[in-house]
């Protein structure tokens, strides 16, 4: 039987609430299958950590992780610690060295809940957005003089390379092929940026001629805002930079009901690294301890995990799992407008993995 060693990091802030619940259906849904098992290894880094040791993770931390079939992580964010160092000392200091350079965000409008948007309500929202996770905004290129002085001079500096940019192109057209609708939307500003972003522009129309099969559009970032909200139901795929695919995924998550249920996938491709999946939402310190955060967005990116390392019944199940709880709005939390916690939530996903025909 396979055992998958799976790193937990759950960090902040209701990320401890939500890993712990995924723990658990995951370990449900392996003994509900048979055929495979997971052993979790957990690593308090995160806020916490740093208060105590004065870095995230510690110096060797990468190397404890680095054979980890996956790695399933909550949140990073410390209302004490400015939220530059919590996400550079953890979140983006596995991402990037581990190359976790696909960062893949599906949003759709899961059973019984309901979207903001009017008339919208199942078929007409069902989006991946695919986001560059290794490089452009934020790639950490930049720097500050003269700091607190008039004269103060400080810089982000974008950087695109083409091996980045071609490499993230090429696994959106391949992710919009396997889709039934084959659509592809390429997000740009070189409108107004006028180096970079005209070459992700030019090697969008290059990766493209590889797949024929693939329609695919351009659409100025501003632009897809309103398209987002007017016509979801022109939209598959998409990929966007690294900093608008974080703000446009935000977004596709509140359209679909909640920050609470959306999941992201970080994902080494070549399979070098462990990949590390995680739910969209932060530390979310307004809610922190209540036992109340929506872990279905952490369930979802189990549901990812799953189908990463292979396991698609499993994932299939968990997934069906789920789409059974949100159905029934007694079980809803309340950022969905309900009065369920997190635990009635956990249960009742168990539960339904449990059930004979589930
Ligand atoms: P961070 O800086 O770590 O991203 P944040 O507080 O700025 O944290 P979120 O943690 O994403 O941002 O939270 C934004 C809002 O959404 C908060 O009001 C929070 O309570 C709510 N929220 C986020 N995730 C959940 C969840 N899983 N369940 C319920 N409410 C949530």
């Amino acid at each position: 039987m396979k055992t998958y060693r799976i790193a937990a990091i759950p960090g902040d802030g209701i990320g401890t609430e939500v890993v712990d619940a995924g723990v658990e259906v995951l370990k449900a849904l392996a003994k509900r299958d048979g055929n495979f098992a997971f052993q979790f290894d957990h690593f308090d880094w995160g806020g916490e950590y740093y208060k105590k040791h004065g870095r995230m993770m510690p110096e060797d931390g990468r190397a404890q992780i680095k054979t980890h079939d996956a790695i399933l992580f909550g949140s990073a964010g410390h209302p004490d610690i400015p939220d530059h160092i919590t996400l550079w000392g953890l979140r983006l200091a596995i991402c990037q060295p581990f190359d976790q350079y696909a960062n893949v965000r599906p949003t759709r409008i899961l059973p019984g809940i309901v979207s903001p948007l009017r008339k919208v309500n199942g078929p007409e929202l069902d989006w991946v957005i695919v986001r560059e996770n290794s490089e452009g905004e934020y790639s950490g290129v930049g720097g500050r003089v003269h700091q607190g002085l008039p004269i103060e001079a400080a810089t982000d500096v974008s950087m695109m390379t083409r091996a980045g940019v071609s490499r993230i192109i090429r696994f959106a057209f391949k992710l919009a092929q396997s889709r039934p609708r084959k659509l592809l939307t390429v997000v740009t500003k070189s409108n107004a940026q006028r180096y970079a972003m005209v070459m992700w522009d030019e090697v969008a129309a290059e990766v493209a001629q590889g797949f024929p099969d693939v329609t695919w559009d351009k659409m100025i970032v501003d632009a897809m805002t309103m398209r987002m909200v007017l016509k979801p139901e022109s939209i598959d795929t998409v990929v966007a930079t690294n900093l608008h695919a974080d703000i446009l995924s935000d977004l596709a998550a509140a359209l679909a009901g909640s920050l609470g249920i959306a999941p992201t996938a970080n994902l080494n491709p070549e399979r070098e690294f462990p990949s590390m999946f995680e739910p969209i939402h932060g530390s979310a310190f307004d809610i922190m301890g209540k036992g109340i955060a929506n872990p279905v967005g952490t369930f979802w990116s189990a549901v990812m995990m799953l189908e990463h390392l292979g396991e698609k019944p499993a994932a299939d199940r968990l997934m069906k799992a789920i789409e059974r709880v949100t159905a029934d709005p007694a079980l809803h939390t309340p950022d969905l407008g309900g009065k369920a916690n997190t635990r009635m939530v956990t249960d009742a996903v168990i539960g339904a993995i449990a059930a004979e025909n589930a």
